[in-house]
């Protein structure tokens, strides 16, 4: 997604934007999609024997890709660190548009004219500007969501289908990103001092308050989720949680078939509404040992709190960007405040400014977003190895994830663009636990 649409919508989109992806049916899903091979056997280097190298298994790993799948993976995922910086170019242009041809105080003017009851005037402005900017970012949005995908064999969706689910993006826009622009300005408004404290704290519980409905609330409006219950699968993974004291009675299943050819699985809620959901692809691509492999993973994000660890993070890095904020708008409007006939910081045809502010500090602090992310990632692999005691199926799974992300970046590529380990450093460190744990698999 671009960071155009700003921090509301950013918002909005970092969450469902894990359940939609992009766009696509399985039926419609053409032949030239980029499948990694399904290891049905662990090389011979890789098997457990006195002599195991982990360099060397890994390495054996690495070596049933098809020199062609590694190229076109690599391909797609270096044209993401481009599309960083076009959507950041693109956002910013769209902003000074909205800015300079004035278009935001006369999308403020006319909400005026609509109503003077702050909250409302806020929402109806939000509103035209969430479609003004939906509209002027759409063909960038159809080439990186649709076209890209497609390209790249990881979209399922036909057009109508895709749009539909764009469509049904915008409603959730408006809807959340309305209700907290009303929270925002109407602390900015009140506040006029420490708004930018108090505006953090906002954000960050708007965060939380959407990680809790998203699972029962947003996804079922992109995809059906249903209980699992093939004992095959769920019993090993039942045990798995009881195992490391994780309160779960059911595992899910999500069809995320509908969009997308990518495996994942996550685990979301809190305490007893936790829950465990697997995606289709994981589900019909991966074997017995990389699902518990994956599952492990997952289960170490819950154990380690990773949730509760980001949110702390995400409120340090809102409360230094709402300090920059403050004064990086009060600097911008003294100078072309008038020019661009903003009155204030409480003006809301203040928002593409501070969403084009806001987008600055996001863009330069992404290597330091990514990294916090893949650290987690990291102590997740390695809680799911321990636990899983299935590094085979750690390794596999890194072969299929390889599908969309670069599996042996260089080690200063790796720090600014992953948000995850890369495939090699996975694999390695699964095989590593493998050399140092010999016993669990010779039988002595
Ligand atoms: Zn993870």
């Amino acid at each position: 997604m671009t960071s155009r649409t700003g921090l509301a919508t950013a918002l909005c989109c970092l969450i469902f934007f894990y359940a939609i992806f992009c766009a696509p049916s399985a039926l419609a899903q053409p032949p030239a999609a980029n499948q990694m091979p399904s290891v049905i056997e662990v090389p011979a280097e890789a098997q457990a024997s006195p002599h195991f190298d982990a360099i060397a298994a890994t390495n054996a790993y690495l070596a049933q890709i098809p020199a062609d799948k590694t190229a076109r993976s690599d391909a797609y995922f270096e044209g993401v660190y481009w599309m960083i910086l076009w959507d950041f170019l693109y956002g910013a242009v769209v902003a000074l548009l909205l800015l300079n041809l004035r278009w935001s105080a006369r999308m403020r003017d006319l909400a005026e004219r609509v109503t003077r009851f702050e909250p409302v005037h806020t929402c109806v402005y939000w509103l035209q500007y969430l479609v003004l900017t939906s509209i002027l970012a759409f063909p960038l949005t159809v080439y990186e969501d649709y076209f890209r995908e497609h390209k790249y064999g990881l979209a399922t969706q036909s057009f109508g289908p895709w749009m539909g689910d764009q469509m049904k993006g915008l409603g959730v826009g408006a809807v959340l990103g309305g209700l907290l622009a009303m929270l925002l300005f109407g602390v900015v408004r009140r506040l006029p001092r420490t708004w930018w404290i108090w505006g953090a704290v906002v954000v960050t519980l708007f965060l939380i308050f959407e990680a809790l409905i998203t699972p029962v609330y947003i996804v079922p409006i992109f995809n059906k989720v249903t209980r699992l219950d093939d004992p095959t699968i769920v019993d090993p993974i039942l045990s798995m949680a009881r195992a490391n004291g994780i309160p779960a009675k059911d595992v899910y299943q999500i069809d995320a078939s509908r969009q997308t050819t990518r495996m994942s699985a996550n685990v979301s809620g809190f305490a007893n509404a936790m829950r465990i959901t697997l995606n289709d692809n994981l589900l019909r691509r991966g074997s017995p040992e990389e699902i518990q492999a994956v599952m492990g993973h997952e289960m170490g994000h819950y154990v380690l709190n990773h949730v509760y660890k980001f949110i702390m993070f995400f409120l340090i890095v809102t409360v230094l960007a709402f300090a920059y904020l403050r004064w990086a708008i009060g600097w911008t409007l003294q100078r072309w405040g008038e020019k661009w006939q903003i009155r204030s910081v409480g003006d809301t045809a203040v928002l593409p400014l501070a969403v084009l502010l806001a987008s600055v500090f996001i863009f330069a602090i992404t290597p330091i977003l990514n990294t916090f992310i893949r650290t987690q990632e990291y102590e997740a692999d390695m809680y799911g190895l321990n636990t899983s005691r299935q590094p085979d199926g750690a390794a596999q799974g890194a072969i299929h994830l390889g599908e969309y992300r670069k599996m042996n970046p260089g080690p200063v590529e790796e720090w600014i663009f992953f948000d995850h380990p890369s495939g090699r450093n996975r694999i390695y460190a699964a095989m590593r636990w493998k050399a140092e744990n010999l016993e669990l698999f010779t039988g002595h």
